[in-house]
């Protein structure tokens, strides 16, 4: 393997053109096998950045075993000290939030002051909490017998295949990688072909504290990169983050070999917003839930907000003008506030909805903000948030997980009904509710079929409380020490008869 020499004080165009072509495997930057390379494209100005490595079930081969070698050494570290070696990234990722912040701007097309800048710092954070965790992984003496001695310990499962999507890709690696590599575990991630390159650059800072070979990554598309590493023999786990029709993929090939697998899915979270809301507050609520900073690409998006009639009409106005506020523009600068879309393909999607919105009867489409006027981003993949009301619950978009800066919104008259609306649902990601009343606020929080209800906040995800959806948006949870015991562990049961 190469050590590629990556100089932080690269500007991020620099920085991805040294990142080229490059896989992460045994401690290094290795060129992938069969040369192949695609193009990481810039969206907000359609320029390609950088090439990345095509890689193929011979690059995951390579990976895998090199992980599995590692992994047998590293399960013998003890579990404080590997926790010490995972907190000690922390500490780098910290020293590199401003470099790893640009590049993930650079590839994702996400502002950097509202949203790049958080997800590099919230990195750091996960690999702190986990790194915390090593003394926890201990198991229980079961009385049993007088003379038998019987014990459960924690074990690691061997090599963790993580394959992640594109919209957070560094915190979304972390939420794997943090724990498995503190249980014990070896990882191989498959990056999102989309933006390979901000979790590329953290390999090697990474491999600045932690032994070769316990964490590789590689590069490529789903099925030539992705589905090579779940069949791989040696993978005896699973974790996955995307979308629902590539989840049940992954868990029927997971199945197929009998092996654990996690999946965190898509969305489509509502909103309950009652009359006796903080009324400004909600609204922000609204803002920060809806992501329109990242163009709405984010599975907990509120993108179905249910407003309590007396104030639907306010409610929607007051988003609309908030929305208009917002800077659309290129990611890199400072005063931007809504970055791209990240690719051609999401942006025919998006824009697809938004046709079937507009063109549907009754529907109105409230347009927000500006599309951005510097030429130099006339190719970029920039779209103008839209609210929709008078949308029918059987609509497209009130159904289906849209994944752009598309909401819709519905006046209501009854708590019951608000929550059946709600809850008719394939998803089961997130919720929230907003109202000052509290005995309301938790009756509802109780039976909304989600994974996480928050009332009077939202997208308020910590490490260390468990995160992850039911119905279709997924199985199992990431975050907290839960997660990593039951997801990147087994429990062993030792019995010693001194009979
Ligand atoms: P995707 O399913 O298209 O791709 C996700 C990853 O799977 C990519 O790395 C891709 O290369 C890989 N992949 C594709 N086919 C594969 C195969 N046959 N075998 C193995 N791997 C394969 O999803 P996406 O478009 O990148 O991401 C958007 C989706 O992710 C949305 O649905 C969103 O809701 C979901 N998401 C969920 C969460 C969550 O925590 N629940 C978080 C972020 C995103």
């Amino acid at each position: 393997p190469q050590h590629t020499p990556v100089d932080p004080s690269l500007d991020p165009f620099a920085l991805a053109k040294a990142l080229s072509g490059f896989h992460f495997i045994d401690g290094g930057y290795v060129p992938g096998r069969n040369g192949a390379t695609f193009a990481v494209v810039n969206p907000a100005t359609g320029i390609e950045v950088a090439r990345a490595a095509e890689g193929d079930a011979a690059d995951v081969d390579a990976a895998v075993q090199s992980a599995a070698k590692a992994q047998k050494a590293w399960a013998k570290v003890p579990a404080r000290k590997r926790g010490a070696m995972v907190h000690a990234c922390a500490a780098l990722l910290k020293d590199h939030v401003e470099e790893l912040s640009r590049l993930i701007a650079l590839e994702t097309g996400k502002a950097l002051r509202t949203e790049s800048r958080v997800e590099a710092g919230v990195v750091a954070d996960v690999f702190e909490f986990f790194g915390g965790l090593g003394s926890e992984l201990k198991g229980e003496s079961v009385p049993f017998a007088p003379n038998v001695l019987s014990v459960t310990v924690r074990e690691p499962l061997g090599v963790v295949g993580a394959i992640i999507p594109w919209n957070v890709p560094m915190l979304l690696m972390a939420l794997k990688v943090a724990p498995a590599l503190v249980a014990g575990n070896a990882v191989v991630v498959k990056s999102a072909e989309e933006a390979p390159l901000a979790v590329l650059r953290i390999c090697e800072l990474m491999n600045r504290v932690l032994p070769p070979g316990v964490f590789n990554m590689v590069s490529g598309y789903g099925p030539e990169c992705g589905a090579p590493l779940v069949e791989h023999p040696l993978v005896r786990k699973v974790t996955f983050t995307g979308s629902v029709e590539t989840g049940k993929i992954v868990a029927r090939a997971a199945a197929n070999k009998l092996i654990p697998v996690t999946l965190e899915l898509g969305g489509k979270s509502p909103m309950i917003v009652f009359a006796d809301c903080d009324f400004d507050k909600t609204v922000s609520g609204a803002l920060t839930s809806m992501r329109f900073t990242r163009q709405g690409q984010s599975c907990t998006a509120a993108s179905r907000i249910y407003v309590e009639r007396p104030i639907f009409d306010r409610f929607v106005t007051a988003m609309k003008t908030a929305v208009d506020a917002m800077v659309m523009g290129d990611p890199l600068d400072e005063k931007t506030d809504i970055g791209t879309i990240v690719s051609q393909d999401q942006l025919a999607k998006v824009r697809g909805f938004i046709e079937e919105g507009t063109a549907t009867a009754g529907a109105t489409a409230h347009v927000c903000s500006a599309m951005p006027s510097d030429p130099a981003l006339k190719k970029g993949l920039f779209i103008q948030p839209v609210i929709f009301t008078g949308l029918g619950p059987d609509s497209r978009l009130v159904r289906e997980e849209i994944f752009g800066p598309v909401t819709v919104m519905a006046p209501f008259d009854d708590a019951e009904a608000v929550l059946a609306e709600a809850n008719d649902s394939e998803y089961g990601l997130a919720a929230s509710l907003w109202t000052n009343n509290l005995k309301v606020g938790l009756d509802l929080a109780h039976r909304l079929e989600a994974g996480l209800v928050q009332i009077n906040q939202n997208l308020v995800v910590q490490a260390n409380l468990s995160y992850g959806g039911v119905k279709s948006s997924g199985l199992g949870k990431e975050a907290s020490l839960e997660a990593m015991l039951e997801h990147f562990t087994h429990k062993k049961t030792i019995m010693v008869n001194m009979g």
